[in-house]
């Protein structure tokens, strides 16, 4: 399966431009999609789930119309919004039976089945008969994907999924997303948080204010940012002279002040050293550079 978004415009009544000609392939696998609060990636999310109609531009699946084949499409597909939220007092299986119902499983025995595998799969079986509006966060969030799941969509699109999660259900949670993608699966994962995107996307986008800035395996922003990355020792007045200067990734406590990691395209004037870069330091360079006005990275 593939998508191919070419040249979407989303224009909202009150004048927003949320989506500026944005153009994307997508191929099986993970693809992560990655910008600040207000980039677009809801609005794109929300397209591709056939909820909205984009203003102009296209997308394709199979070299299908998708606008053109909604009913099509929605059988495919499996959805978890940013704003999941359920008030129900079902209980946990309960919750996702009905899903199930919801997703076309009507024969009860298999509905049954894939109820129970798929609460095993998202460690909520000893959890099944609790109310689901009484679970963790994080359990929550974990429902919320299984109710994505069942019915074995192919395309599967999860909006900012670990936002508020704690660090161990936030592993959890891509550890659940990675296993899925073995499989001959889209999964598209948006997200603002750069380590959602490290440990599991083979292929990203970069969006902001609706434009995409990158495009292409992680490892191409990250090669990009080589050479751009230091680690600097300074003195606590130093410091105090680089801090609204520099863009600074981390501060680590030394015998004479810090040791700070920085992102620049100059090198800082003091005992800067060069060291390897990742997502996040990638992540960071390009927002500067794209603030700064120079798009030409
Ligand atoms: P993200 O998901 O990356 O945070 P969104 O797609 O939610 O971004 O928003 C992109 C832009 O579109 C923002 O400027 C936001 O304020 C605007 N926007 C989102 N939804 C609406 C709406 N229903 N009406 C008008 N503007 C909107």
């Amino acid at each position: 399966m593939k998508i191919e978004i070419r040249n979407l415009n989303q224009i909202y009544r009150n004048g927003n431009h949320a989506l500026k000609d944005v153009t994307l392939d997508i191929n099986q696998g993970m693809f992560g999609l990655l910008g600040p609060n207000g980039a677009g990636k809801s609005t794109l999310m929300r397209i591709l789930v056939t909820l909205m109609k984009q203003t102009s531009g296209s997308v394709f699946i199979d070299g299908k119309d998708l606008h053109k084949n909604r009913r099509e499409v929605r059988k495919i597909l499996g959805y978890l919004p940013q704003d999941f939220r359920f008030f129900t007092a079902l209980k946990t299986w309960e919750f996702l039976d009905y899903s199930g119902a919801l997703a076309g499983l009507r024969n009860r025995k298999e509905r049954m089945a894939a109820v129970d595998a798929l609460l095993e799969k998202v460690g909520l079986f000893e959890a099944r008969d609790r109310r689901a509006n009484r679970l963790s966060g994080g359990m929550k969030r974990r429902l919320g994907i299984a109710q994505a799941l069942i019915g074995n969509p192919r395309l599967i699109i999860v909006d900012e999924p670990t936002t508020g999660l704690d660090p161990d259900e936030r592993i959890r949670f891509r550890n659940i997303l990675s296993d899925l993608s073995q499989n001959e699966v889209i999964i598209i994962l948006s997200t603002h948080i750069v380590g959602d995107i490290s440990s599991t996307c083979h292929d990203m986008a970069m969006l902001n204010r609706g434009e995409v800035i990158f495009s292409g395996p992680p490892e191409n922003l990250i090669s990009s940012t080589e050479g751009n990355v230091y680690n600097i020792s300074v003195t606590p007045e130093e410091y105090e002279l680089m801090k609204d200067k520099y863009h600074i990734i981390s501060t680590i406590p030394t015998d004479i002040g810090w040791d700070v990691q920085v992102v620049s395209s100059d090198k800082p004037p003091y005992d800067a050293k060069v060291i390897p870069a990742n997502l996040e330091h990638a992540y960071v360079y390009y927002m500067e550079k794209i603030t700064a006005g120079n798009e030409n990275v």
